[in-house]
């Protein structure tokens, strides 16, 4: 808690707003230097000032509730749908109603509520080894419980909310024992127990442990760019493959914000949102992270493009928030750790 209170005094620049119309305070997980340039622009259009704190997304969530009224913030932006559902649930977000968000955000990729809003999209993808793989030997998520695939799975544990968000879209899909059953199958197929991050499975790839990992796609992004040439490598190694293009779609997920329940800058929160989803705004805020704008006529980066167009699961993203619990209940039972 210390920490945490240093780093956000040391991280946040409460400077006087003499010189704006106005402020917004933003609660962000990004850490691009590109925000800073958007955030700028805004201010530029707007003359309102954008004070932001980093912190990882779950700390944000804590802080906001330990601060509850007396929070500074207007904005919260974090990633995965199921954890901006859990803001919601918290009683930490209000609803907005916005035309221009609306229209631009598709509606599967916001709350129905209005109380959190999709600003770049991520597919959860096989990432495959080009060597030891055909990617026609490829097909659906499901697929990956058969047993060509023994021994061979690689994937994080299910305490991630990427994991748990992909198991409940299963769950939103096909029904709890359907997802059960697949949960099973993927545990009883993997190369090793669930541990590291996205991009160590992509690395156990590479290191022969696995030939398959469930990744996010943005990972290979941040690999083939990482200053560290053996994750350049290695990311080098595999490819990505979109799952279930010919059923429901691949599962995606977005990062997100919404407007504080307290909110003392409430129109300029919106208006920082709404620039968020500007056609100019949405290129550079993907594009950061590899992700996928979700303005539809926004141009992709040259990478995202590379990969192709692809089908995604299009049911309504709140849905992964509603059945993240039985999720994690599954995980538990078929001891996917
Ligand atoms: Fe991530």
């Amino acid at each position: 808690m210390i920490r945490f209170l240093i780093s956000f005094l040391i991280l946040t620049n409460w400077t006087s707003s003499a010189d704006f119309k106005g402020e917004v305070n933003v609660y962000s997980h990004r850490h691009y230097e590109i925000d800073k340039k958007i955030f700028e622009r805004f201010t530029e259009k707007t003359e309102i000032k954008v004070n932001v704190v980093k912190a990882n997304a779950d700390q944000l969530i804590k802080r906001l509730e330990i601060e509850g009224q007396n929070s500074p913030a207007d904005v919260l932006i974090t990633v995965d749908a199921g954890r901006l559902f859990r803001a919601k649930q918290k009683g930490l977000l209000q609803p907005i109603e916005s035309k221009i968000l609306n229209e631009n955000i598709p509606a599967h990729l916001r709350d129905p509520e209005g109380y959190w809003h999709g600003l770049s999209m991520r597919a959860r993808v096989i990432a495959y080894s080009k060597d030891r793989v055909d990617p026609r030997e490829l097909s659906t998520y499901e697929d990956l419980t058969d047993k060509k695939w023994q021994g061979r799975i690689l994937v994080r544990s299910s305490q991630n909310i990427y994991n748990q968000s992909l198991l409940a879209s299963m769950i939103a899909s096909k029904g709890p024992e359907k997802a059960k059953d697949w949960a099973q199958g993927i545990v009883a197929n993997l190369a090793r127990k669930p541990k590291g991050n996205d991009r160590d499975q992509i690395k156990a790839i590479a290191a022969g442990i696995g030939d398959v990992a469930i990744v996010n796609t943005y990972y290979i992004g941040k690999m083939l760019n990482s200053e560290n040439p053996a994750e350049r490598r290695v990311a080098k190694m595999v490819d990505l493959f979109f799952p279930n293009q010919n059923g429901r779609g691949t599962h995606i997920n977005v990062s997100g914000a919404g407007v504080t329940a307290h909110a003392a800058h409430k129109k300029h929160a919106v208006k920082f949102l709404e620039y968020l989803v500007s056609e100019e705004a949405q290129k550079l805020f993907a594009e950061a992270n590899y992700e996928y704008p979700v303005g539809q006529d926004v141009e992709r980066g040259s990478l995202v493009r590379s990969w192709g167009d692809f089908k995604a699961d299009d049911i309504n993203l709140s849905l992964l928030g509603q059945h993240n619990r039985q999720a994690v209940e599954i995980f538990d039972e078929v001891g996917w750790r």
